[in-house]
């Protein structure tokens, strides 16, 4: 295809699809539409691309293709839903490796002489940035999938050695800049930069890896772009652009979702084991009540109102759809049901919609924080599933804790509150939560998935 006309037209096309694709997926009603906009326009983008005049490498492009799509159809279908910010890591870290080859294969095609300004600048940004966001997504990965420490990795001087790692790769990049043409130079710049991306990510915390994943997503955007520029690409440097103010977005959400900064996460080194923590105080004479599934099946039978309050627990016990039969049965009986939606509860944003709606919840019972928060005073019995953390009073009340200012959900604000976990372990941020030890708080200790099969039957037997 050589009509430029018709090229800019289609690329147009696959622009507007990706910016409805990002309108769409902003509420779990149209997410589903969204990917489907956003592949259609990604369909078009490859195949304009491949229509071009010039192409002409066809068996490679076919087996690297063939290649990416198994991985990428495989790792899709089987990715286990707990295993879901590990993929995003791994895709997202492709992306910028994929810039800063492109940028040294660039440069090596014009032997770095007749390379403009605007390329060479654009050659050593997306080198630097595709670099560092390829081997911290890898480190973030590693984290995720507990094939190194989750645990902050830190070493004295660790700032200083990371500044110096840095300062080198940007040295490079500005003899580069000014005209050095040599191939080691850039090369030595992208191993610099791949160091740095391990060592940016290896002191933060294992938890903290969806955060830094996407601030490495709009890295791996903003890579992506000044590939666009190198290739004289608008559609790479529009999407690019989308990518890096999305992921920029999103990483801003997350860290005010938590009450913390930017700057906390990626330098706090959070997560660390604090001494004295591990467990809800038990000394000051308060205790923990431990309760069973057919005395919260009697409570709930006297209930008019029930929130169900997801955590991270809930997917890692895979009980979505016994949470969603044991709603149902409750709603059978005539009881109000909701569910309340803490920004952060798990391990990614959204991860509590997605798990929801896998189970065919009706997203009209899932209600966010703010909407539902309201409503705890007027609720007989909440059901706290595999949450800790993001219903820790301590957030709202004790200006010592690790949490304090994080926005909350106040189940602490209901007639009686049912606690289901394995132990007294904490969440995340490692705490004791005062919850276990409020008065109207009872434990239901078990794998969520056993405690709520327990309940269902029980419920089933009144
Ligand atoms: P938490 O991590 O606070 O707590 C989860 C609880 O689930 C644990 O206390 C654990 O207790 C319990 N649990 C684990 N497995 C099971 C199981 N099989 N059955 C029953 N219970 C289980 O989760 P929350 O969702 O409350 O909070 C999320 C945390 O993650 C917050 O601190 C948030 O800041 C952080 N975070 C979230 C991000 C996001 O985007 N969602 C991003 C970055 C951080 P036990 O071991 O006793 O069973």
């Amino acid at each position: 295809m050589s009509d430029p006309d018709v090229v800019g037209i289609l690329y147009l096309v696959s622009i507007i699809c990706f910016i409805l694709a990002l309108r769409f997926l902003s509420s779990p009603k149209h997410a589903r539409r969204g990917n489907w906009v956003g592949g259609v326009g990604m369909v078009i983008a490859i195949a304009t691309t491949l229509a071009l005049d010039g192409i002409s490498n066809w068996l490679l492009i076919i087996v690297g293709g063939a290649i990416g799509s198994i991985v990428g159809v495989v790792g899709a279908r089987t990715v286990k839903m707990t295993a879901m910010p590990q993929m995003v890591a791994l895709f997202n870290g492709v992306g910028g490796g994929a810039a800063a080859l492109v940028a040294l294969a660039e440069f090596h095609v014009a032997e770095g002489g007749d390379l403009g300004s605007e390329e060479i600048v654009s050659i050593v940004l997306s080198a630097l940035i595709g670099s560092i966001s390829f081997s911290g997504s890898m480190i973030a990965f590693g984290k995720l999938q507990e094939l190194i420490s989750g645990r902050p990795i830190v070493f004295v001087g660790q700032n200083i050695v990371n500044v110096a790692i840095l300062a080198g790769a940007a040295a490079l990049g500005i003899a580069l800049i000014a005209g050095w043409d040599e191939q080691w130079a850039l090369i030595g710049l992208i191993g610099l930069a791949l160091l740095f991306g391990v060592m940016f990510v290896l002191p933060i915390g294992g938890a903290d890896m969806p955060v830094v994943i996407s601030l490495l997503n709009a890295f791996t955007g903003i890579a992506a772009s000044a590939t666009g520029f190198v290739l004289n690409s608008t559609l790479l440097i529009v999407a690019g652009m989308l990518v890096g103010a999305s992921g920029t977005l999103l990483t801003l959400l997350m860290a005010k979702a938590m009450n913390r900064s930017i700057a906390n996460v990626l330098f706090g080194a959070f997560g660390q084991v604090q001494a004295g923590t591990g467990a809800a105080r038990v000394d000051d004479g308060r205790t923990v009540r431990a309760t069973t599934a057919d005395d919260v099946a009697v409570q709930l039978s006297f209930a008019r109102k029930v929130i169900i309050v997801p955590g991270y627990g809930l997917a890692v016990a895979q009980a979505q759809h016994d949470v969603r039969q044991l709603a149902e049965l409750l709603e059978e009986k005539g009881i109000d049901v909701a569910y309340a939606i803490h920004p952060v509860a798990g391990r990614m944003p959204g991860h509590m919609n997605v798990l929801l709606a896998e189970a065919n919840v009706p997203y009209d019972q899932l209600k966010e924080m703010d909407e539902i928060n309201p409503e705890f005073p007027q609720t007989d019995v909440v059901l706290v599933i595999g949450a800790n953390d993001v219903v820790n009073p301590a957030a709202r009340s004790d200006p010592a804790s690790p949490i304090y200012g994080m926005p909350i959900l106040d189940v602490d604000k209901a007639a009686s509150i049912v606690v289901m976990k394995r132990s007294m372990a904490p969440g995340f941020a490692g705490i004791d939560n005062e919850l276990f030890l409020d008065p109207k708080t009872t434990m239901l200790f078990g794998n969520a998935k056993d405690s709520i099969v327990k309940l269902i039957a029980a419920v089933k037997a009144l």
